[in-house]
């Protein structure tokens, strides 16, 4: 797979050297991914994608983007960034807002924007004014805009923020269609890290502007530990019974009254039988994994 954005050892440090946002941190995106870039509050996600985008200067380290280092604002013309809530004009509707960008980003054909309204879902908005729209519909069209000149790479700084369910279901559909049908490579940060790992191929773990992590969704599933979720009427008497005939020591005693059993992972039925035998009630037993979650916050709390 083609590698088409490359950030090499990129530093941002704000103001008179004394606050380093992004300290020499190397990504390489390939064609046709998406990727989640996740990391707490103040990590740098935001700063790493304005850097792409060319609003903030590095101070330090490299950015290639479609093999280009020298003339970045080429390689720009073909991505599209929403960083914060989209410029959208309320008095205009859907149309006229993306005629407007369509003018600006001289994109030829006027057909276009039909198409593109109809991929986000708003083909029948026809002369609601944008102040009328929905949080969720903004997005979307906010998302049409971005997707007017054709991208290849998009970024796209928490767009589901603040978005009901729907809405957010809504946005990972045209994400996905757009990867699948488009192969437009994606870079998208959020908190709502279900979200993300619904959507994405690939995550990138960033802690104070460092990156932790770079893993497939195929490596997060070898990487997550597997476990045995117990529950009983009586949890302290079944981790003893766990602990007297079974010797285990690799368990855990969670919120909501269960236990995570990491080992005896195929000897369910003799669990099983042993907690009953002992006079306990047996609510839950089922095989389990650890999610992008708990895998992100294991990460994060070693650091
Ligand atoms: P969040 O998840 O809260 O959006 P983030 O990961 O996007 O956070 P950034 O917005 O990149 O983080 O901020 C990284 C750090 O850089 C923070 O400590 C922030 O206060 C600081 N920072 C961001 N912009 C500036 C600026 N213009 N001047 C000085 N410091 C800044």
């Amino acid at each position: 797979m083609e590698d088409i954005l490359q950030l090499e050892r990129l530093t941002k440090v704000y103001g008179k050297g004394n606050h380093t946002a992004a300290e020499n941190f190397t990504l390489t995106i390939k064609k046709g991914h998406i990727y989640g870039l996740i990391g707490p509050n103040g990590a740098g996600k935001t700063t790493i994608m304005k850097m792409i985008a060319g609003l903030t200067e590095p101070t330090g380290g490299k950015i290639t983007i479609f093999g280009n280092e020298k003339d970045l604002e080429e390689s720009r013309s073909r991505m599209s960034f929403m960083l914060e809530a989209p410029y959208l004009d309320g008095s205009m509707t859907a149309f006229e807002n993306m005629e407007y960008i369509r003018y600006v980003r001289g994109v030829a054909r006027e057909e276009r924007i039909k198409e593109i309204l109809d991929f986000v879902g708003l083909a029948d908005t026809g002369k609601k004014p944008v102040k009328q729209f929905s949080l969720g519909m903004k997005q979307r069209l906010g998302i049409g805009m971005a997707l007017l000149p054709g991208p290849e790479i998009m970024v796209l700084d928490e767009p589901v923020n603040g978005l009901d369910p729907e809405g957010i279901v809504d946005i990972r559909n045209i994400l996905k269609r757009l990867c699948a049908e488009e192969k437009t490579t994606i870079l998208i940060s959020s908190h709502l890290l279900s979200e993300l790992s619904e959507l994405c191929t690939d995550f990138v773990i960033i802690n104070h502007g460092k990156l932790v992590e770079c893993f497939s969704d195929g490596e997060l599933e070898e990487r997550c530990r597997c476990f045995l979720t117990i529950k009983t009427n009586d949890i302290n008497r079944t981790a003893a019974v766990l602990e007297e005939e079974f010797h285990v020591t690799e368990y855990q005693v969670m919120e909501k009254e269960e236990i995570r059993l990491y080992t005896h992972l195929d000897e369910v039925e003799k669990v099983s039988k042993s907690i009953t035998d002992n006079g306990l009630i047996l609510t839950k037993l089922a095989l389990e994994g650890e999610n992008l979650e708990e895998y992100y916050l294991s990460k994060v709390s070693q650091e």
